[in-house]
């Protein structure tokens, strides 16, 4: 039976709440999106793990030795019981049994993986780039090559012990008297002593040091995406292999354009006249300046589309996406005798006839609702 909360890494006894951000923290750092599709199964894991114990009545039954997501196979068995059992007996009698597969513990351990974040405009989304984040973590003992021991020593073996890491003890029980073993207390269990330590590691063979490390961000990320630096995580004990560096890419918002998907956004203000007759202007892009064409009769809400010119496809990097420019007609609101007077006349000459003014439930063209701006006012509110 699968062991639902060592896979969530809460205790039997966790609330709901340590099991609920457990599973968010988890469920996140394994996403296939986010980690890659090799991190699918162990991404299932979790979710089974989370929808058990999630639930009061599946969490019972899994805690009375039956999987819910698969009750026949804990029938009669509770496989689960065995491991605590083994735990049972090391706690009785020591490691009077495993004496011959307990070794001594590696000076090396591997290292911790490492997370950061780091933040960039959205012209490195649009192209891609490099991010530089600045990280704190342990990292290999340039002094001792991580060996742990002054002047690049090895460590040699524990006269006490004589390198097994743990000593033979005669213990007496209630079953009368038997071997135990304990880790030896000279070596902490190693098997190896370092007689002078490396003065900068004090014999860890690794130090704390801010780095710099800079981050190739594909073109086309998202916000909130996690990359993976393999190997740039954090060095482990006695110099052991460097676990893996993630890093949390967002994106700061931009003053001209807002994303949706591969698309850009922007809104332009037109004077009333140029949305009556058309106008070529002029606008700035990533691509520098552009034109943008508005055609004669253009209504308030209306959008000019420049193909192309939006974020390259994080799938296909010949493919991108439009910059789509919402027009905002600016109506006059001062006026001078002069333009009045034209206005007036223009009223006249183009408005006398208009009949009775057109009143409907719904807005009518020229006033689109729908699309991007509605979605767009979703997601704010
Ligand atoms: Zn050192
Ligand atoms: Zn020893």
């Amino acid at each position: 039976m699968a062991d639902y909360y060592e896979t969530l890494g809460v205790d039997r006894n966790a609330s709901d709440d340590e099991i609920k951000k457990a599973y968010r923290k988890l469920s996140r750092k394994y996403h296939p999106d986010i980690a890659g599709p090799e991190f699918e199964d162990k991404f299932k894991e979790v979710n089974n793990a989370y929808e058990v114990l999630s639930n009061p009545d599946k969490r019972r039954m899994y805690d009375s030795g039956v999987d819910p997501n698969n009750p026949n196979a804990g029938a009669g068995g509770f496989s689960g019981g065995f491991g605590d059992m083994g735990d049972v007996f090391s706690t009785f009698f020591g490691s009077a049994f495993g004496a011959g597969s307990q070794g001594p513990v590696p000076r090396t351990q591997p290292g911790r993986d490492a997370l950061a974040s780091a933040t960039i405009d959205l012209k490195t989304a649009v192209f891609g780039g490099t991010a530089h984040v600045k990280i704190n973590t342990f990292s290999l003992c340039q002094e001792c090559g991580g060996s742990g021991a002054q002047g690049g020593a090895q460590p040699i073996t524990c006269p006490d012990c004589h390198g097994q890491g743990f000593m033979q003890k005669v213990v007496r029980t209630m079953l009368g008297q038997m071997m135990t073993s304990a880790p030896c207390e000279r070596c902490e269990g190693h098997g190896t002593i370092i007689s002078n330590p490396c003065p900068s590691c004090m014999g860890h063979g690794r130090v704390r040091t801010t780095r710099n490390v800079g981050v190739n961000v594909p073109a086309g990320i998202n916000d909130n995406a996690r990359l993976r630096l393999a190997s740039q995580g954090e060095v482990g004990e006695g110099g052991g292999a460097a676990g893996d560096l993630y890093i949390d890419i967002r994106i700061k918002s931009d003053k001209q354009f807002t994303r949706d998907g591969d698309d850009l956004h922007c809104w332009i203000q037109v004077p009333m006249s140029w949305a009556v007759l058309g106008h070529d202007l002029t606008i700035e892009t990533f691509d520098g300046k552009q034109t943008v064409s508005i055609p004669a009769g253009c209504q308030p809400e209306d959008t000019v589309t420049l193909k192309g010119l939006g974020v390259t496809n994080l799938r296909n990097s010949d493919e991108r996406g439009d910059i789509v420019a919402h027009v905002n007609v600016l109506i006059p609101t001062k006026l001078d005798d002069e333009e009045r007077d034209l206005i007036e006349r223009f009223s006249t000459l183009h408005d006398a006839d208009a009949g009775h003014v057109a009143q409907a439930s719904r807005p009518q063209t020229g006033q689109k609702k729908g699309g991007f701006f509605s979605k767009l006012k979703d997601a704010l509110s």
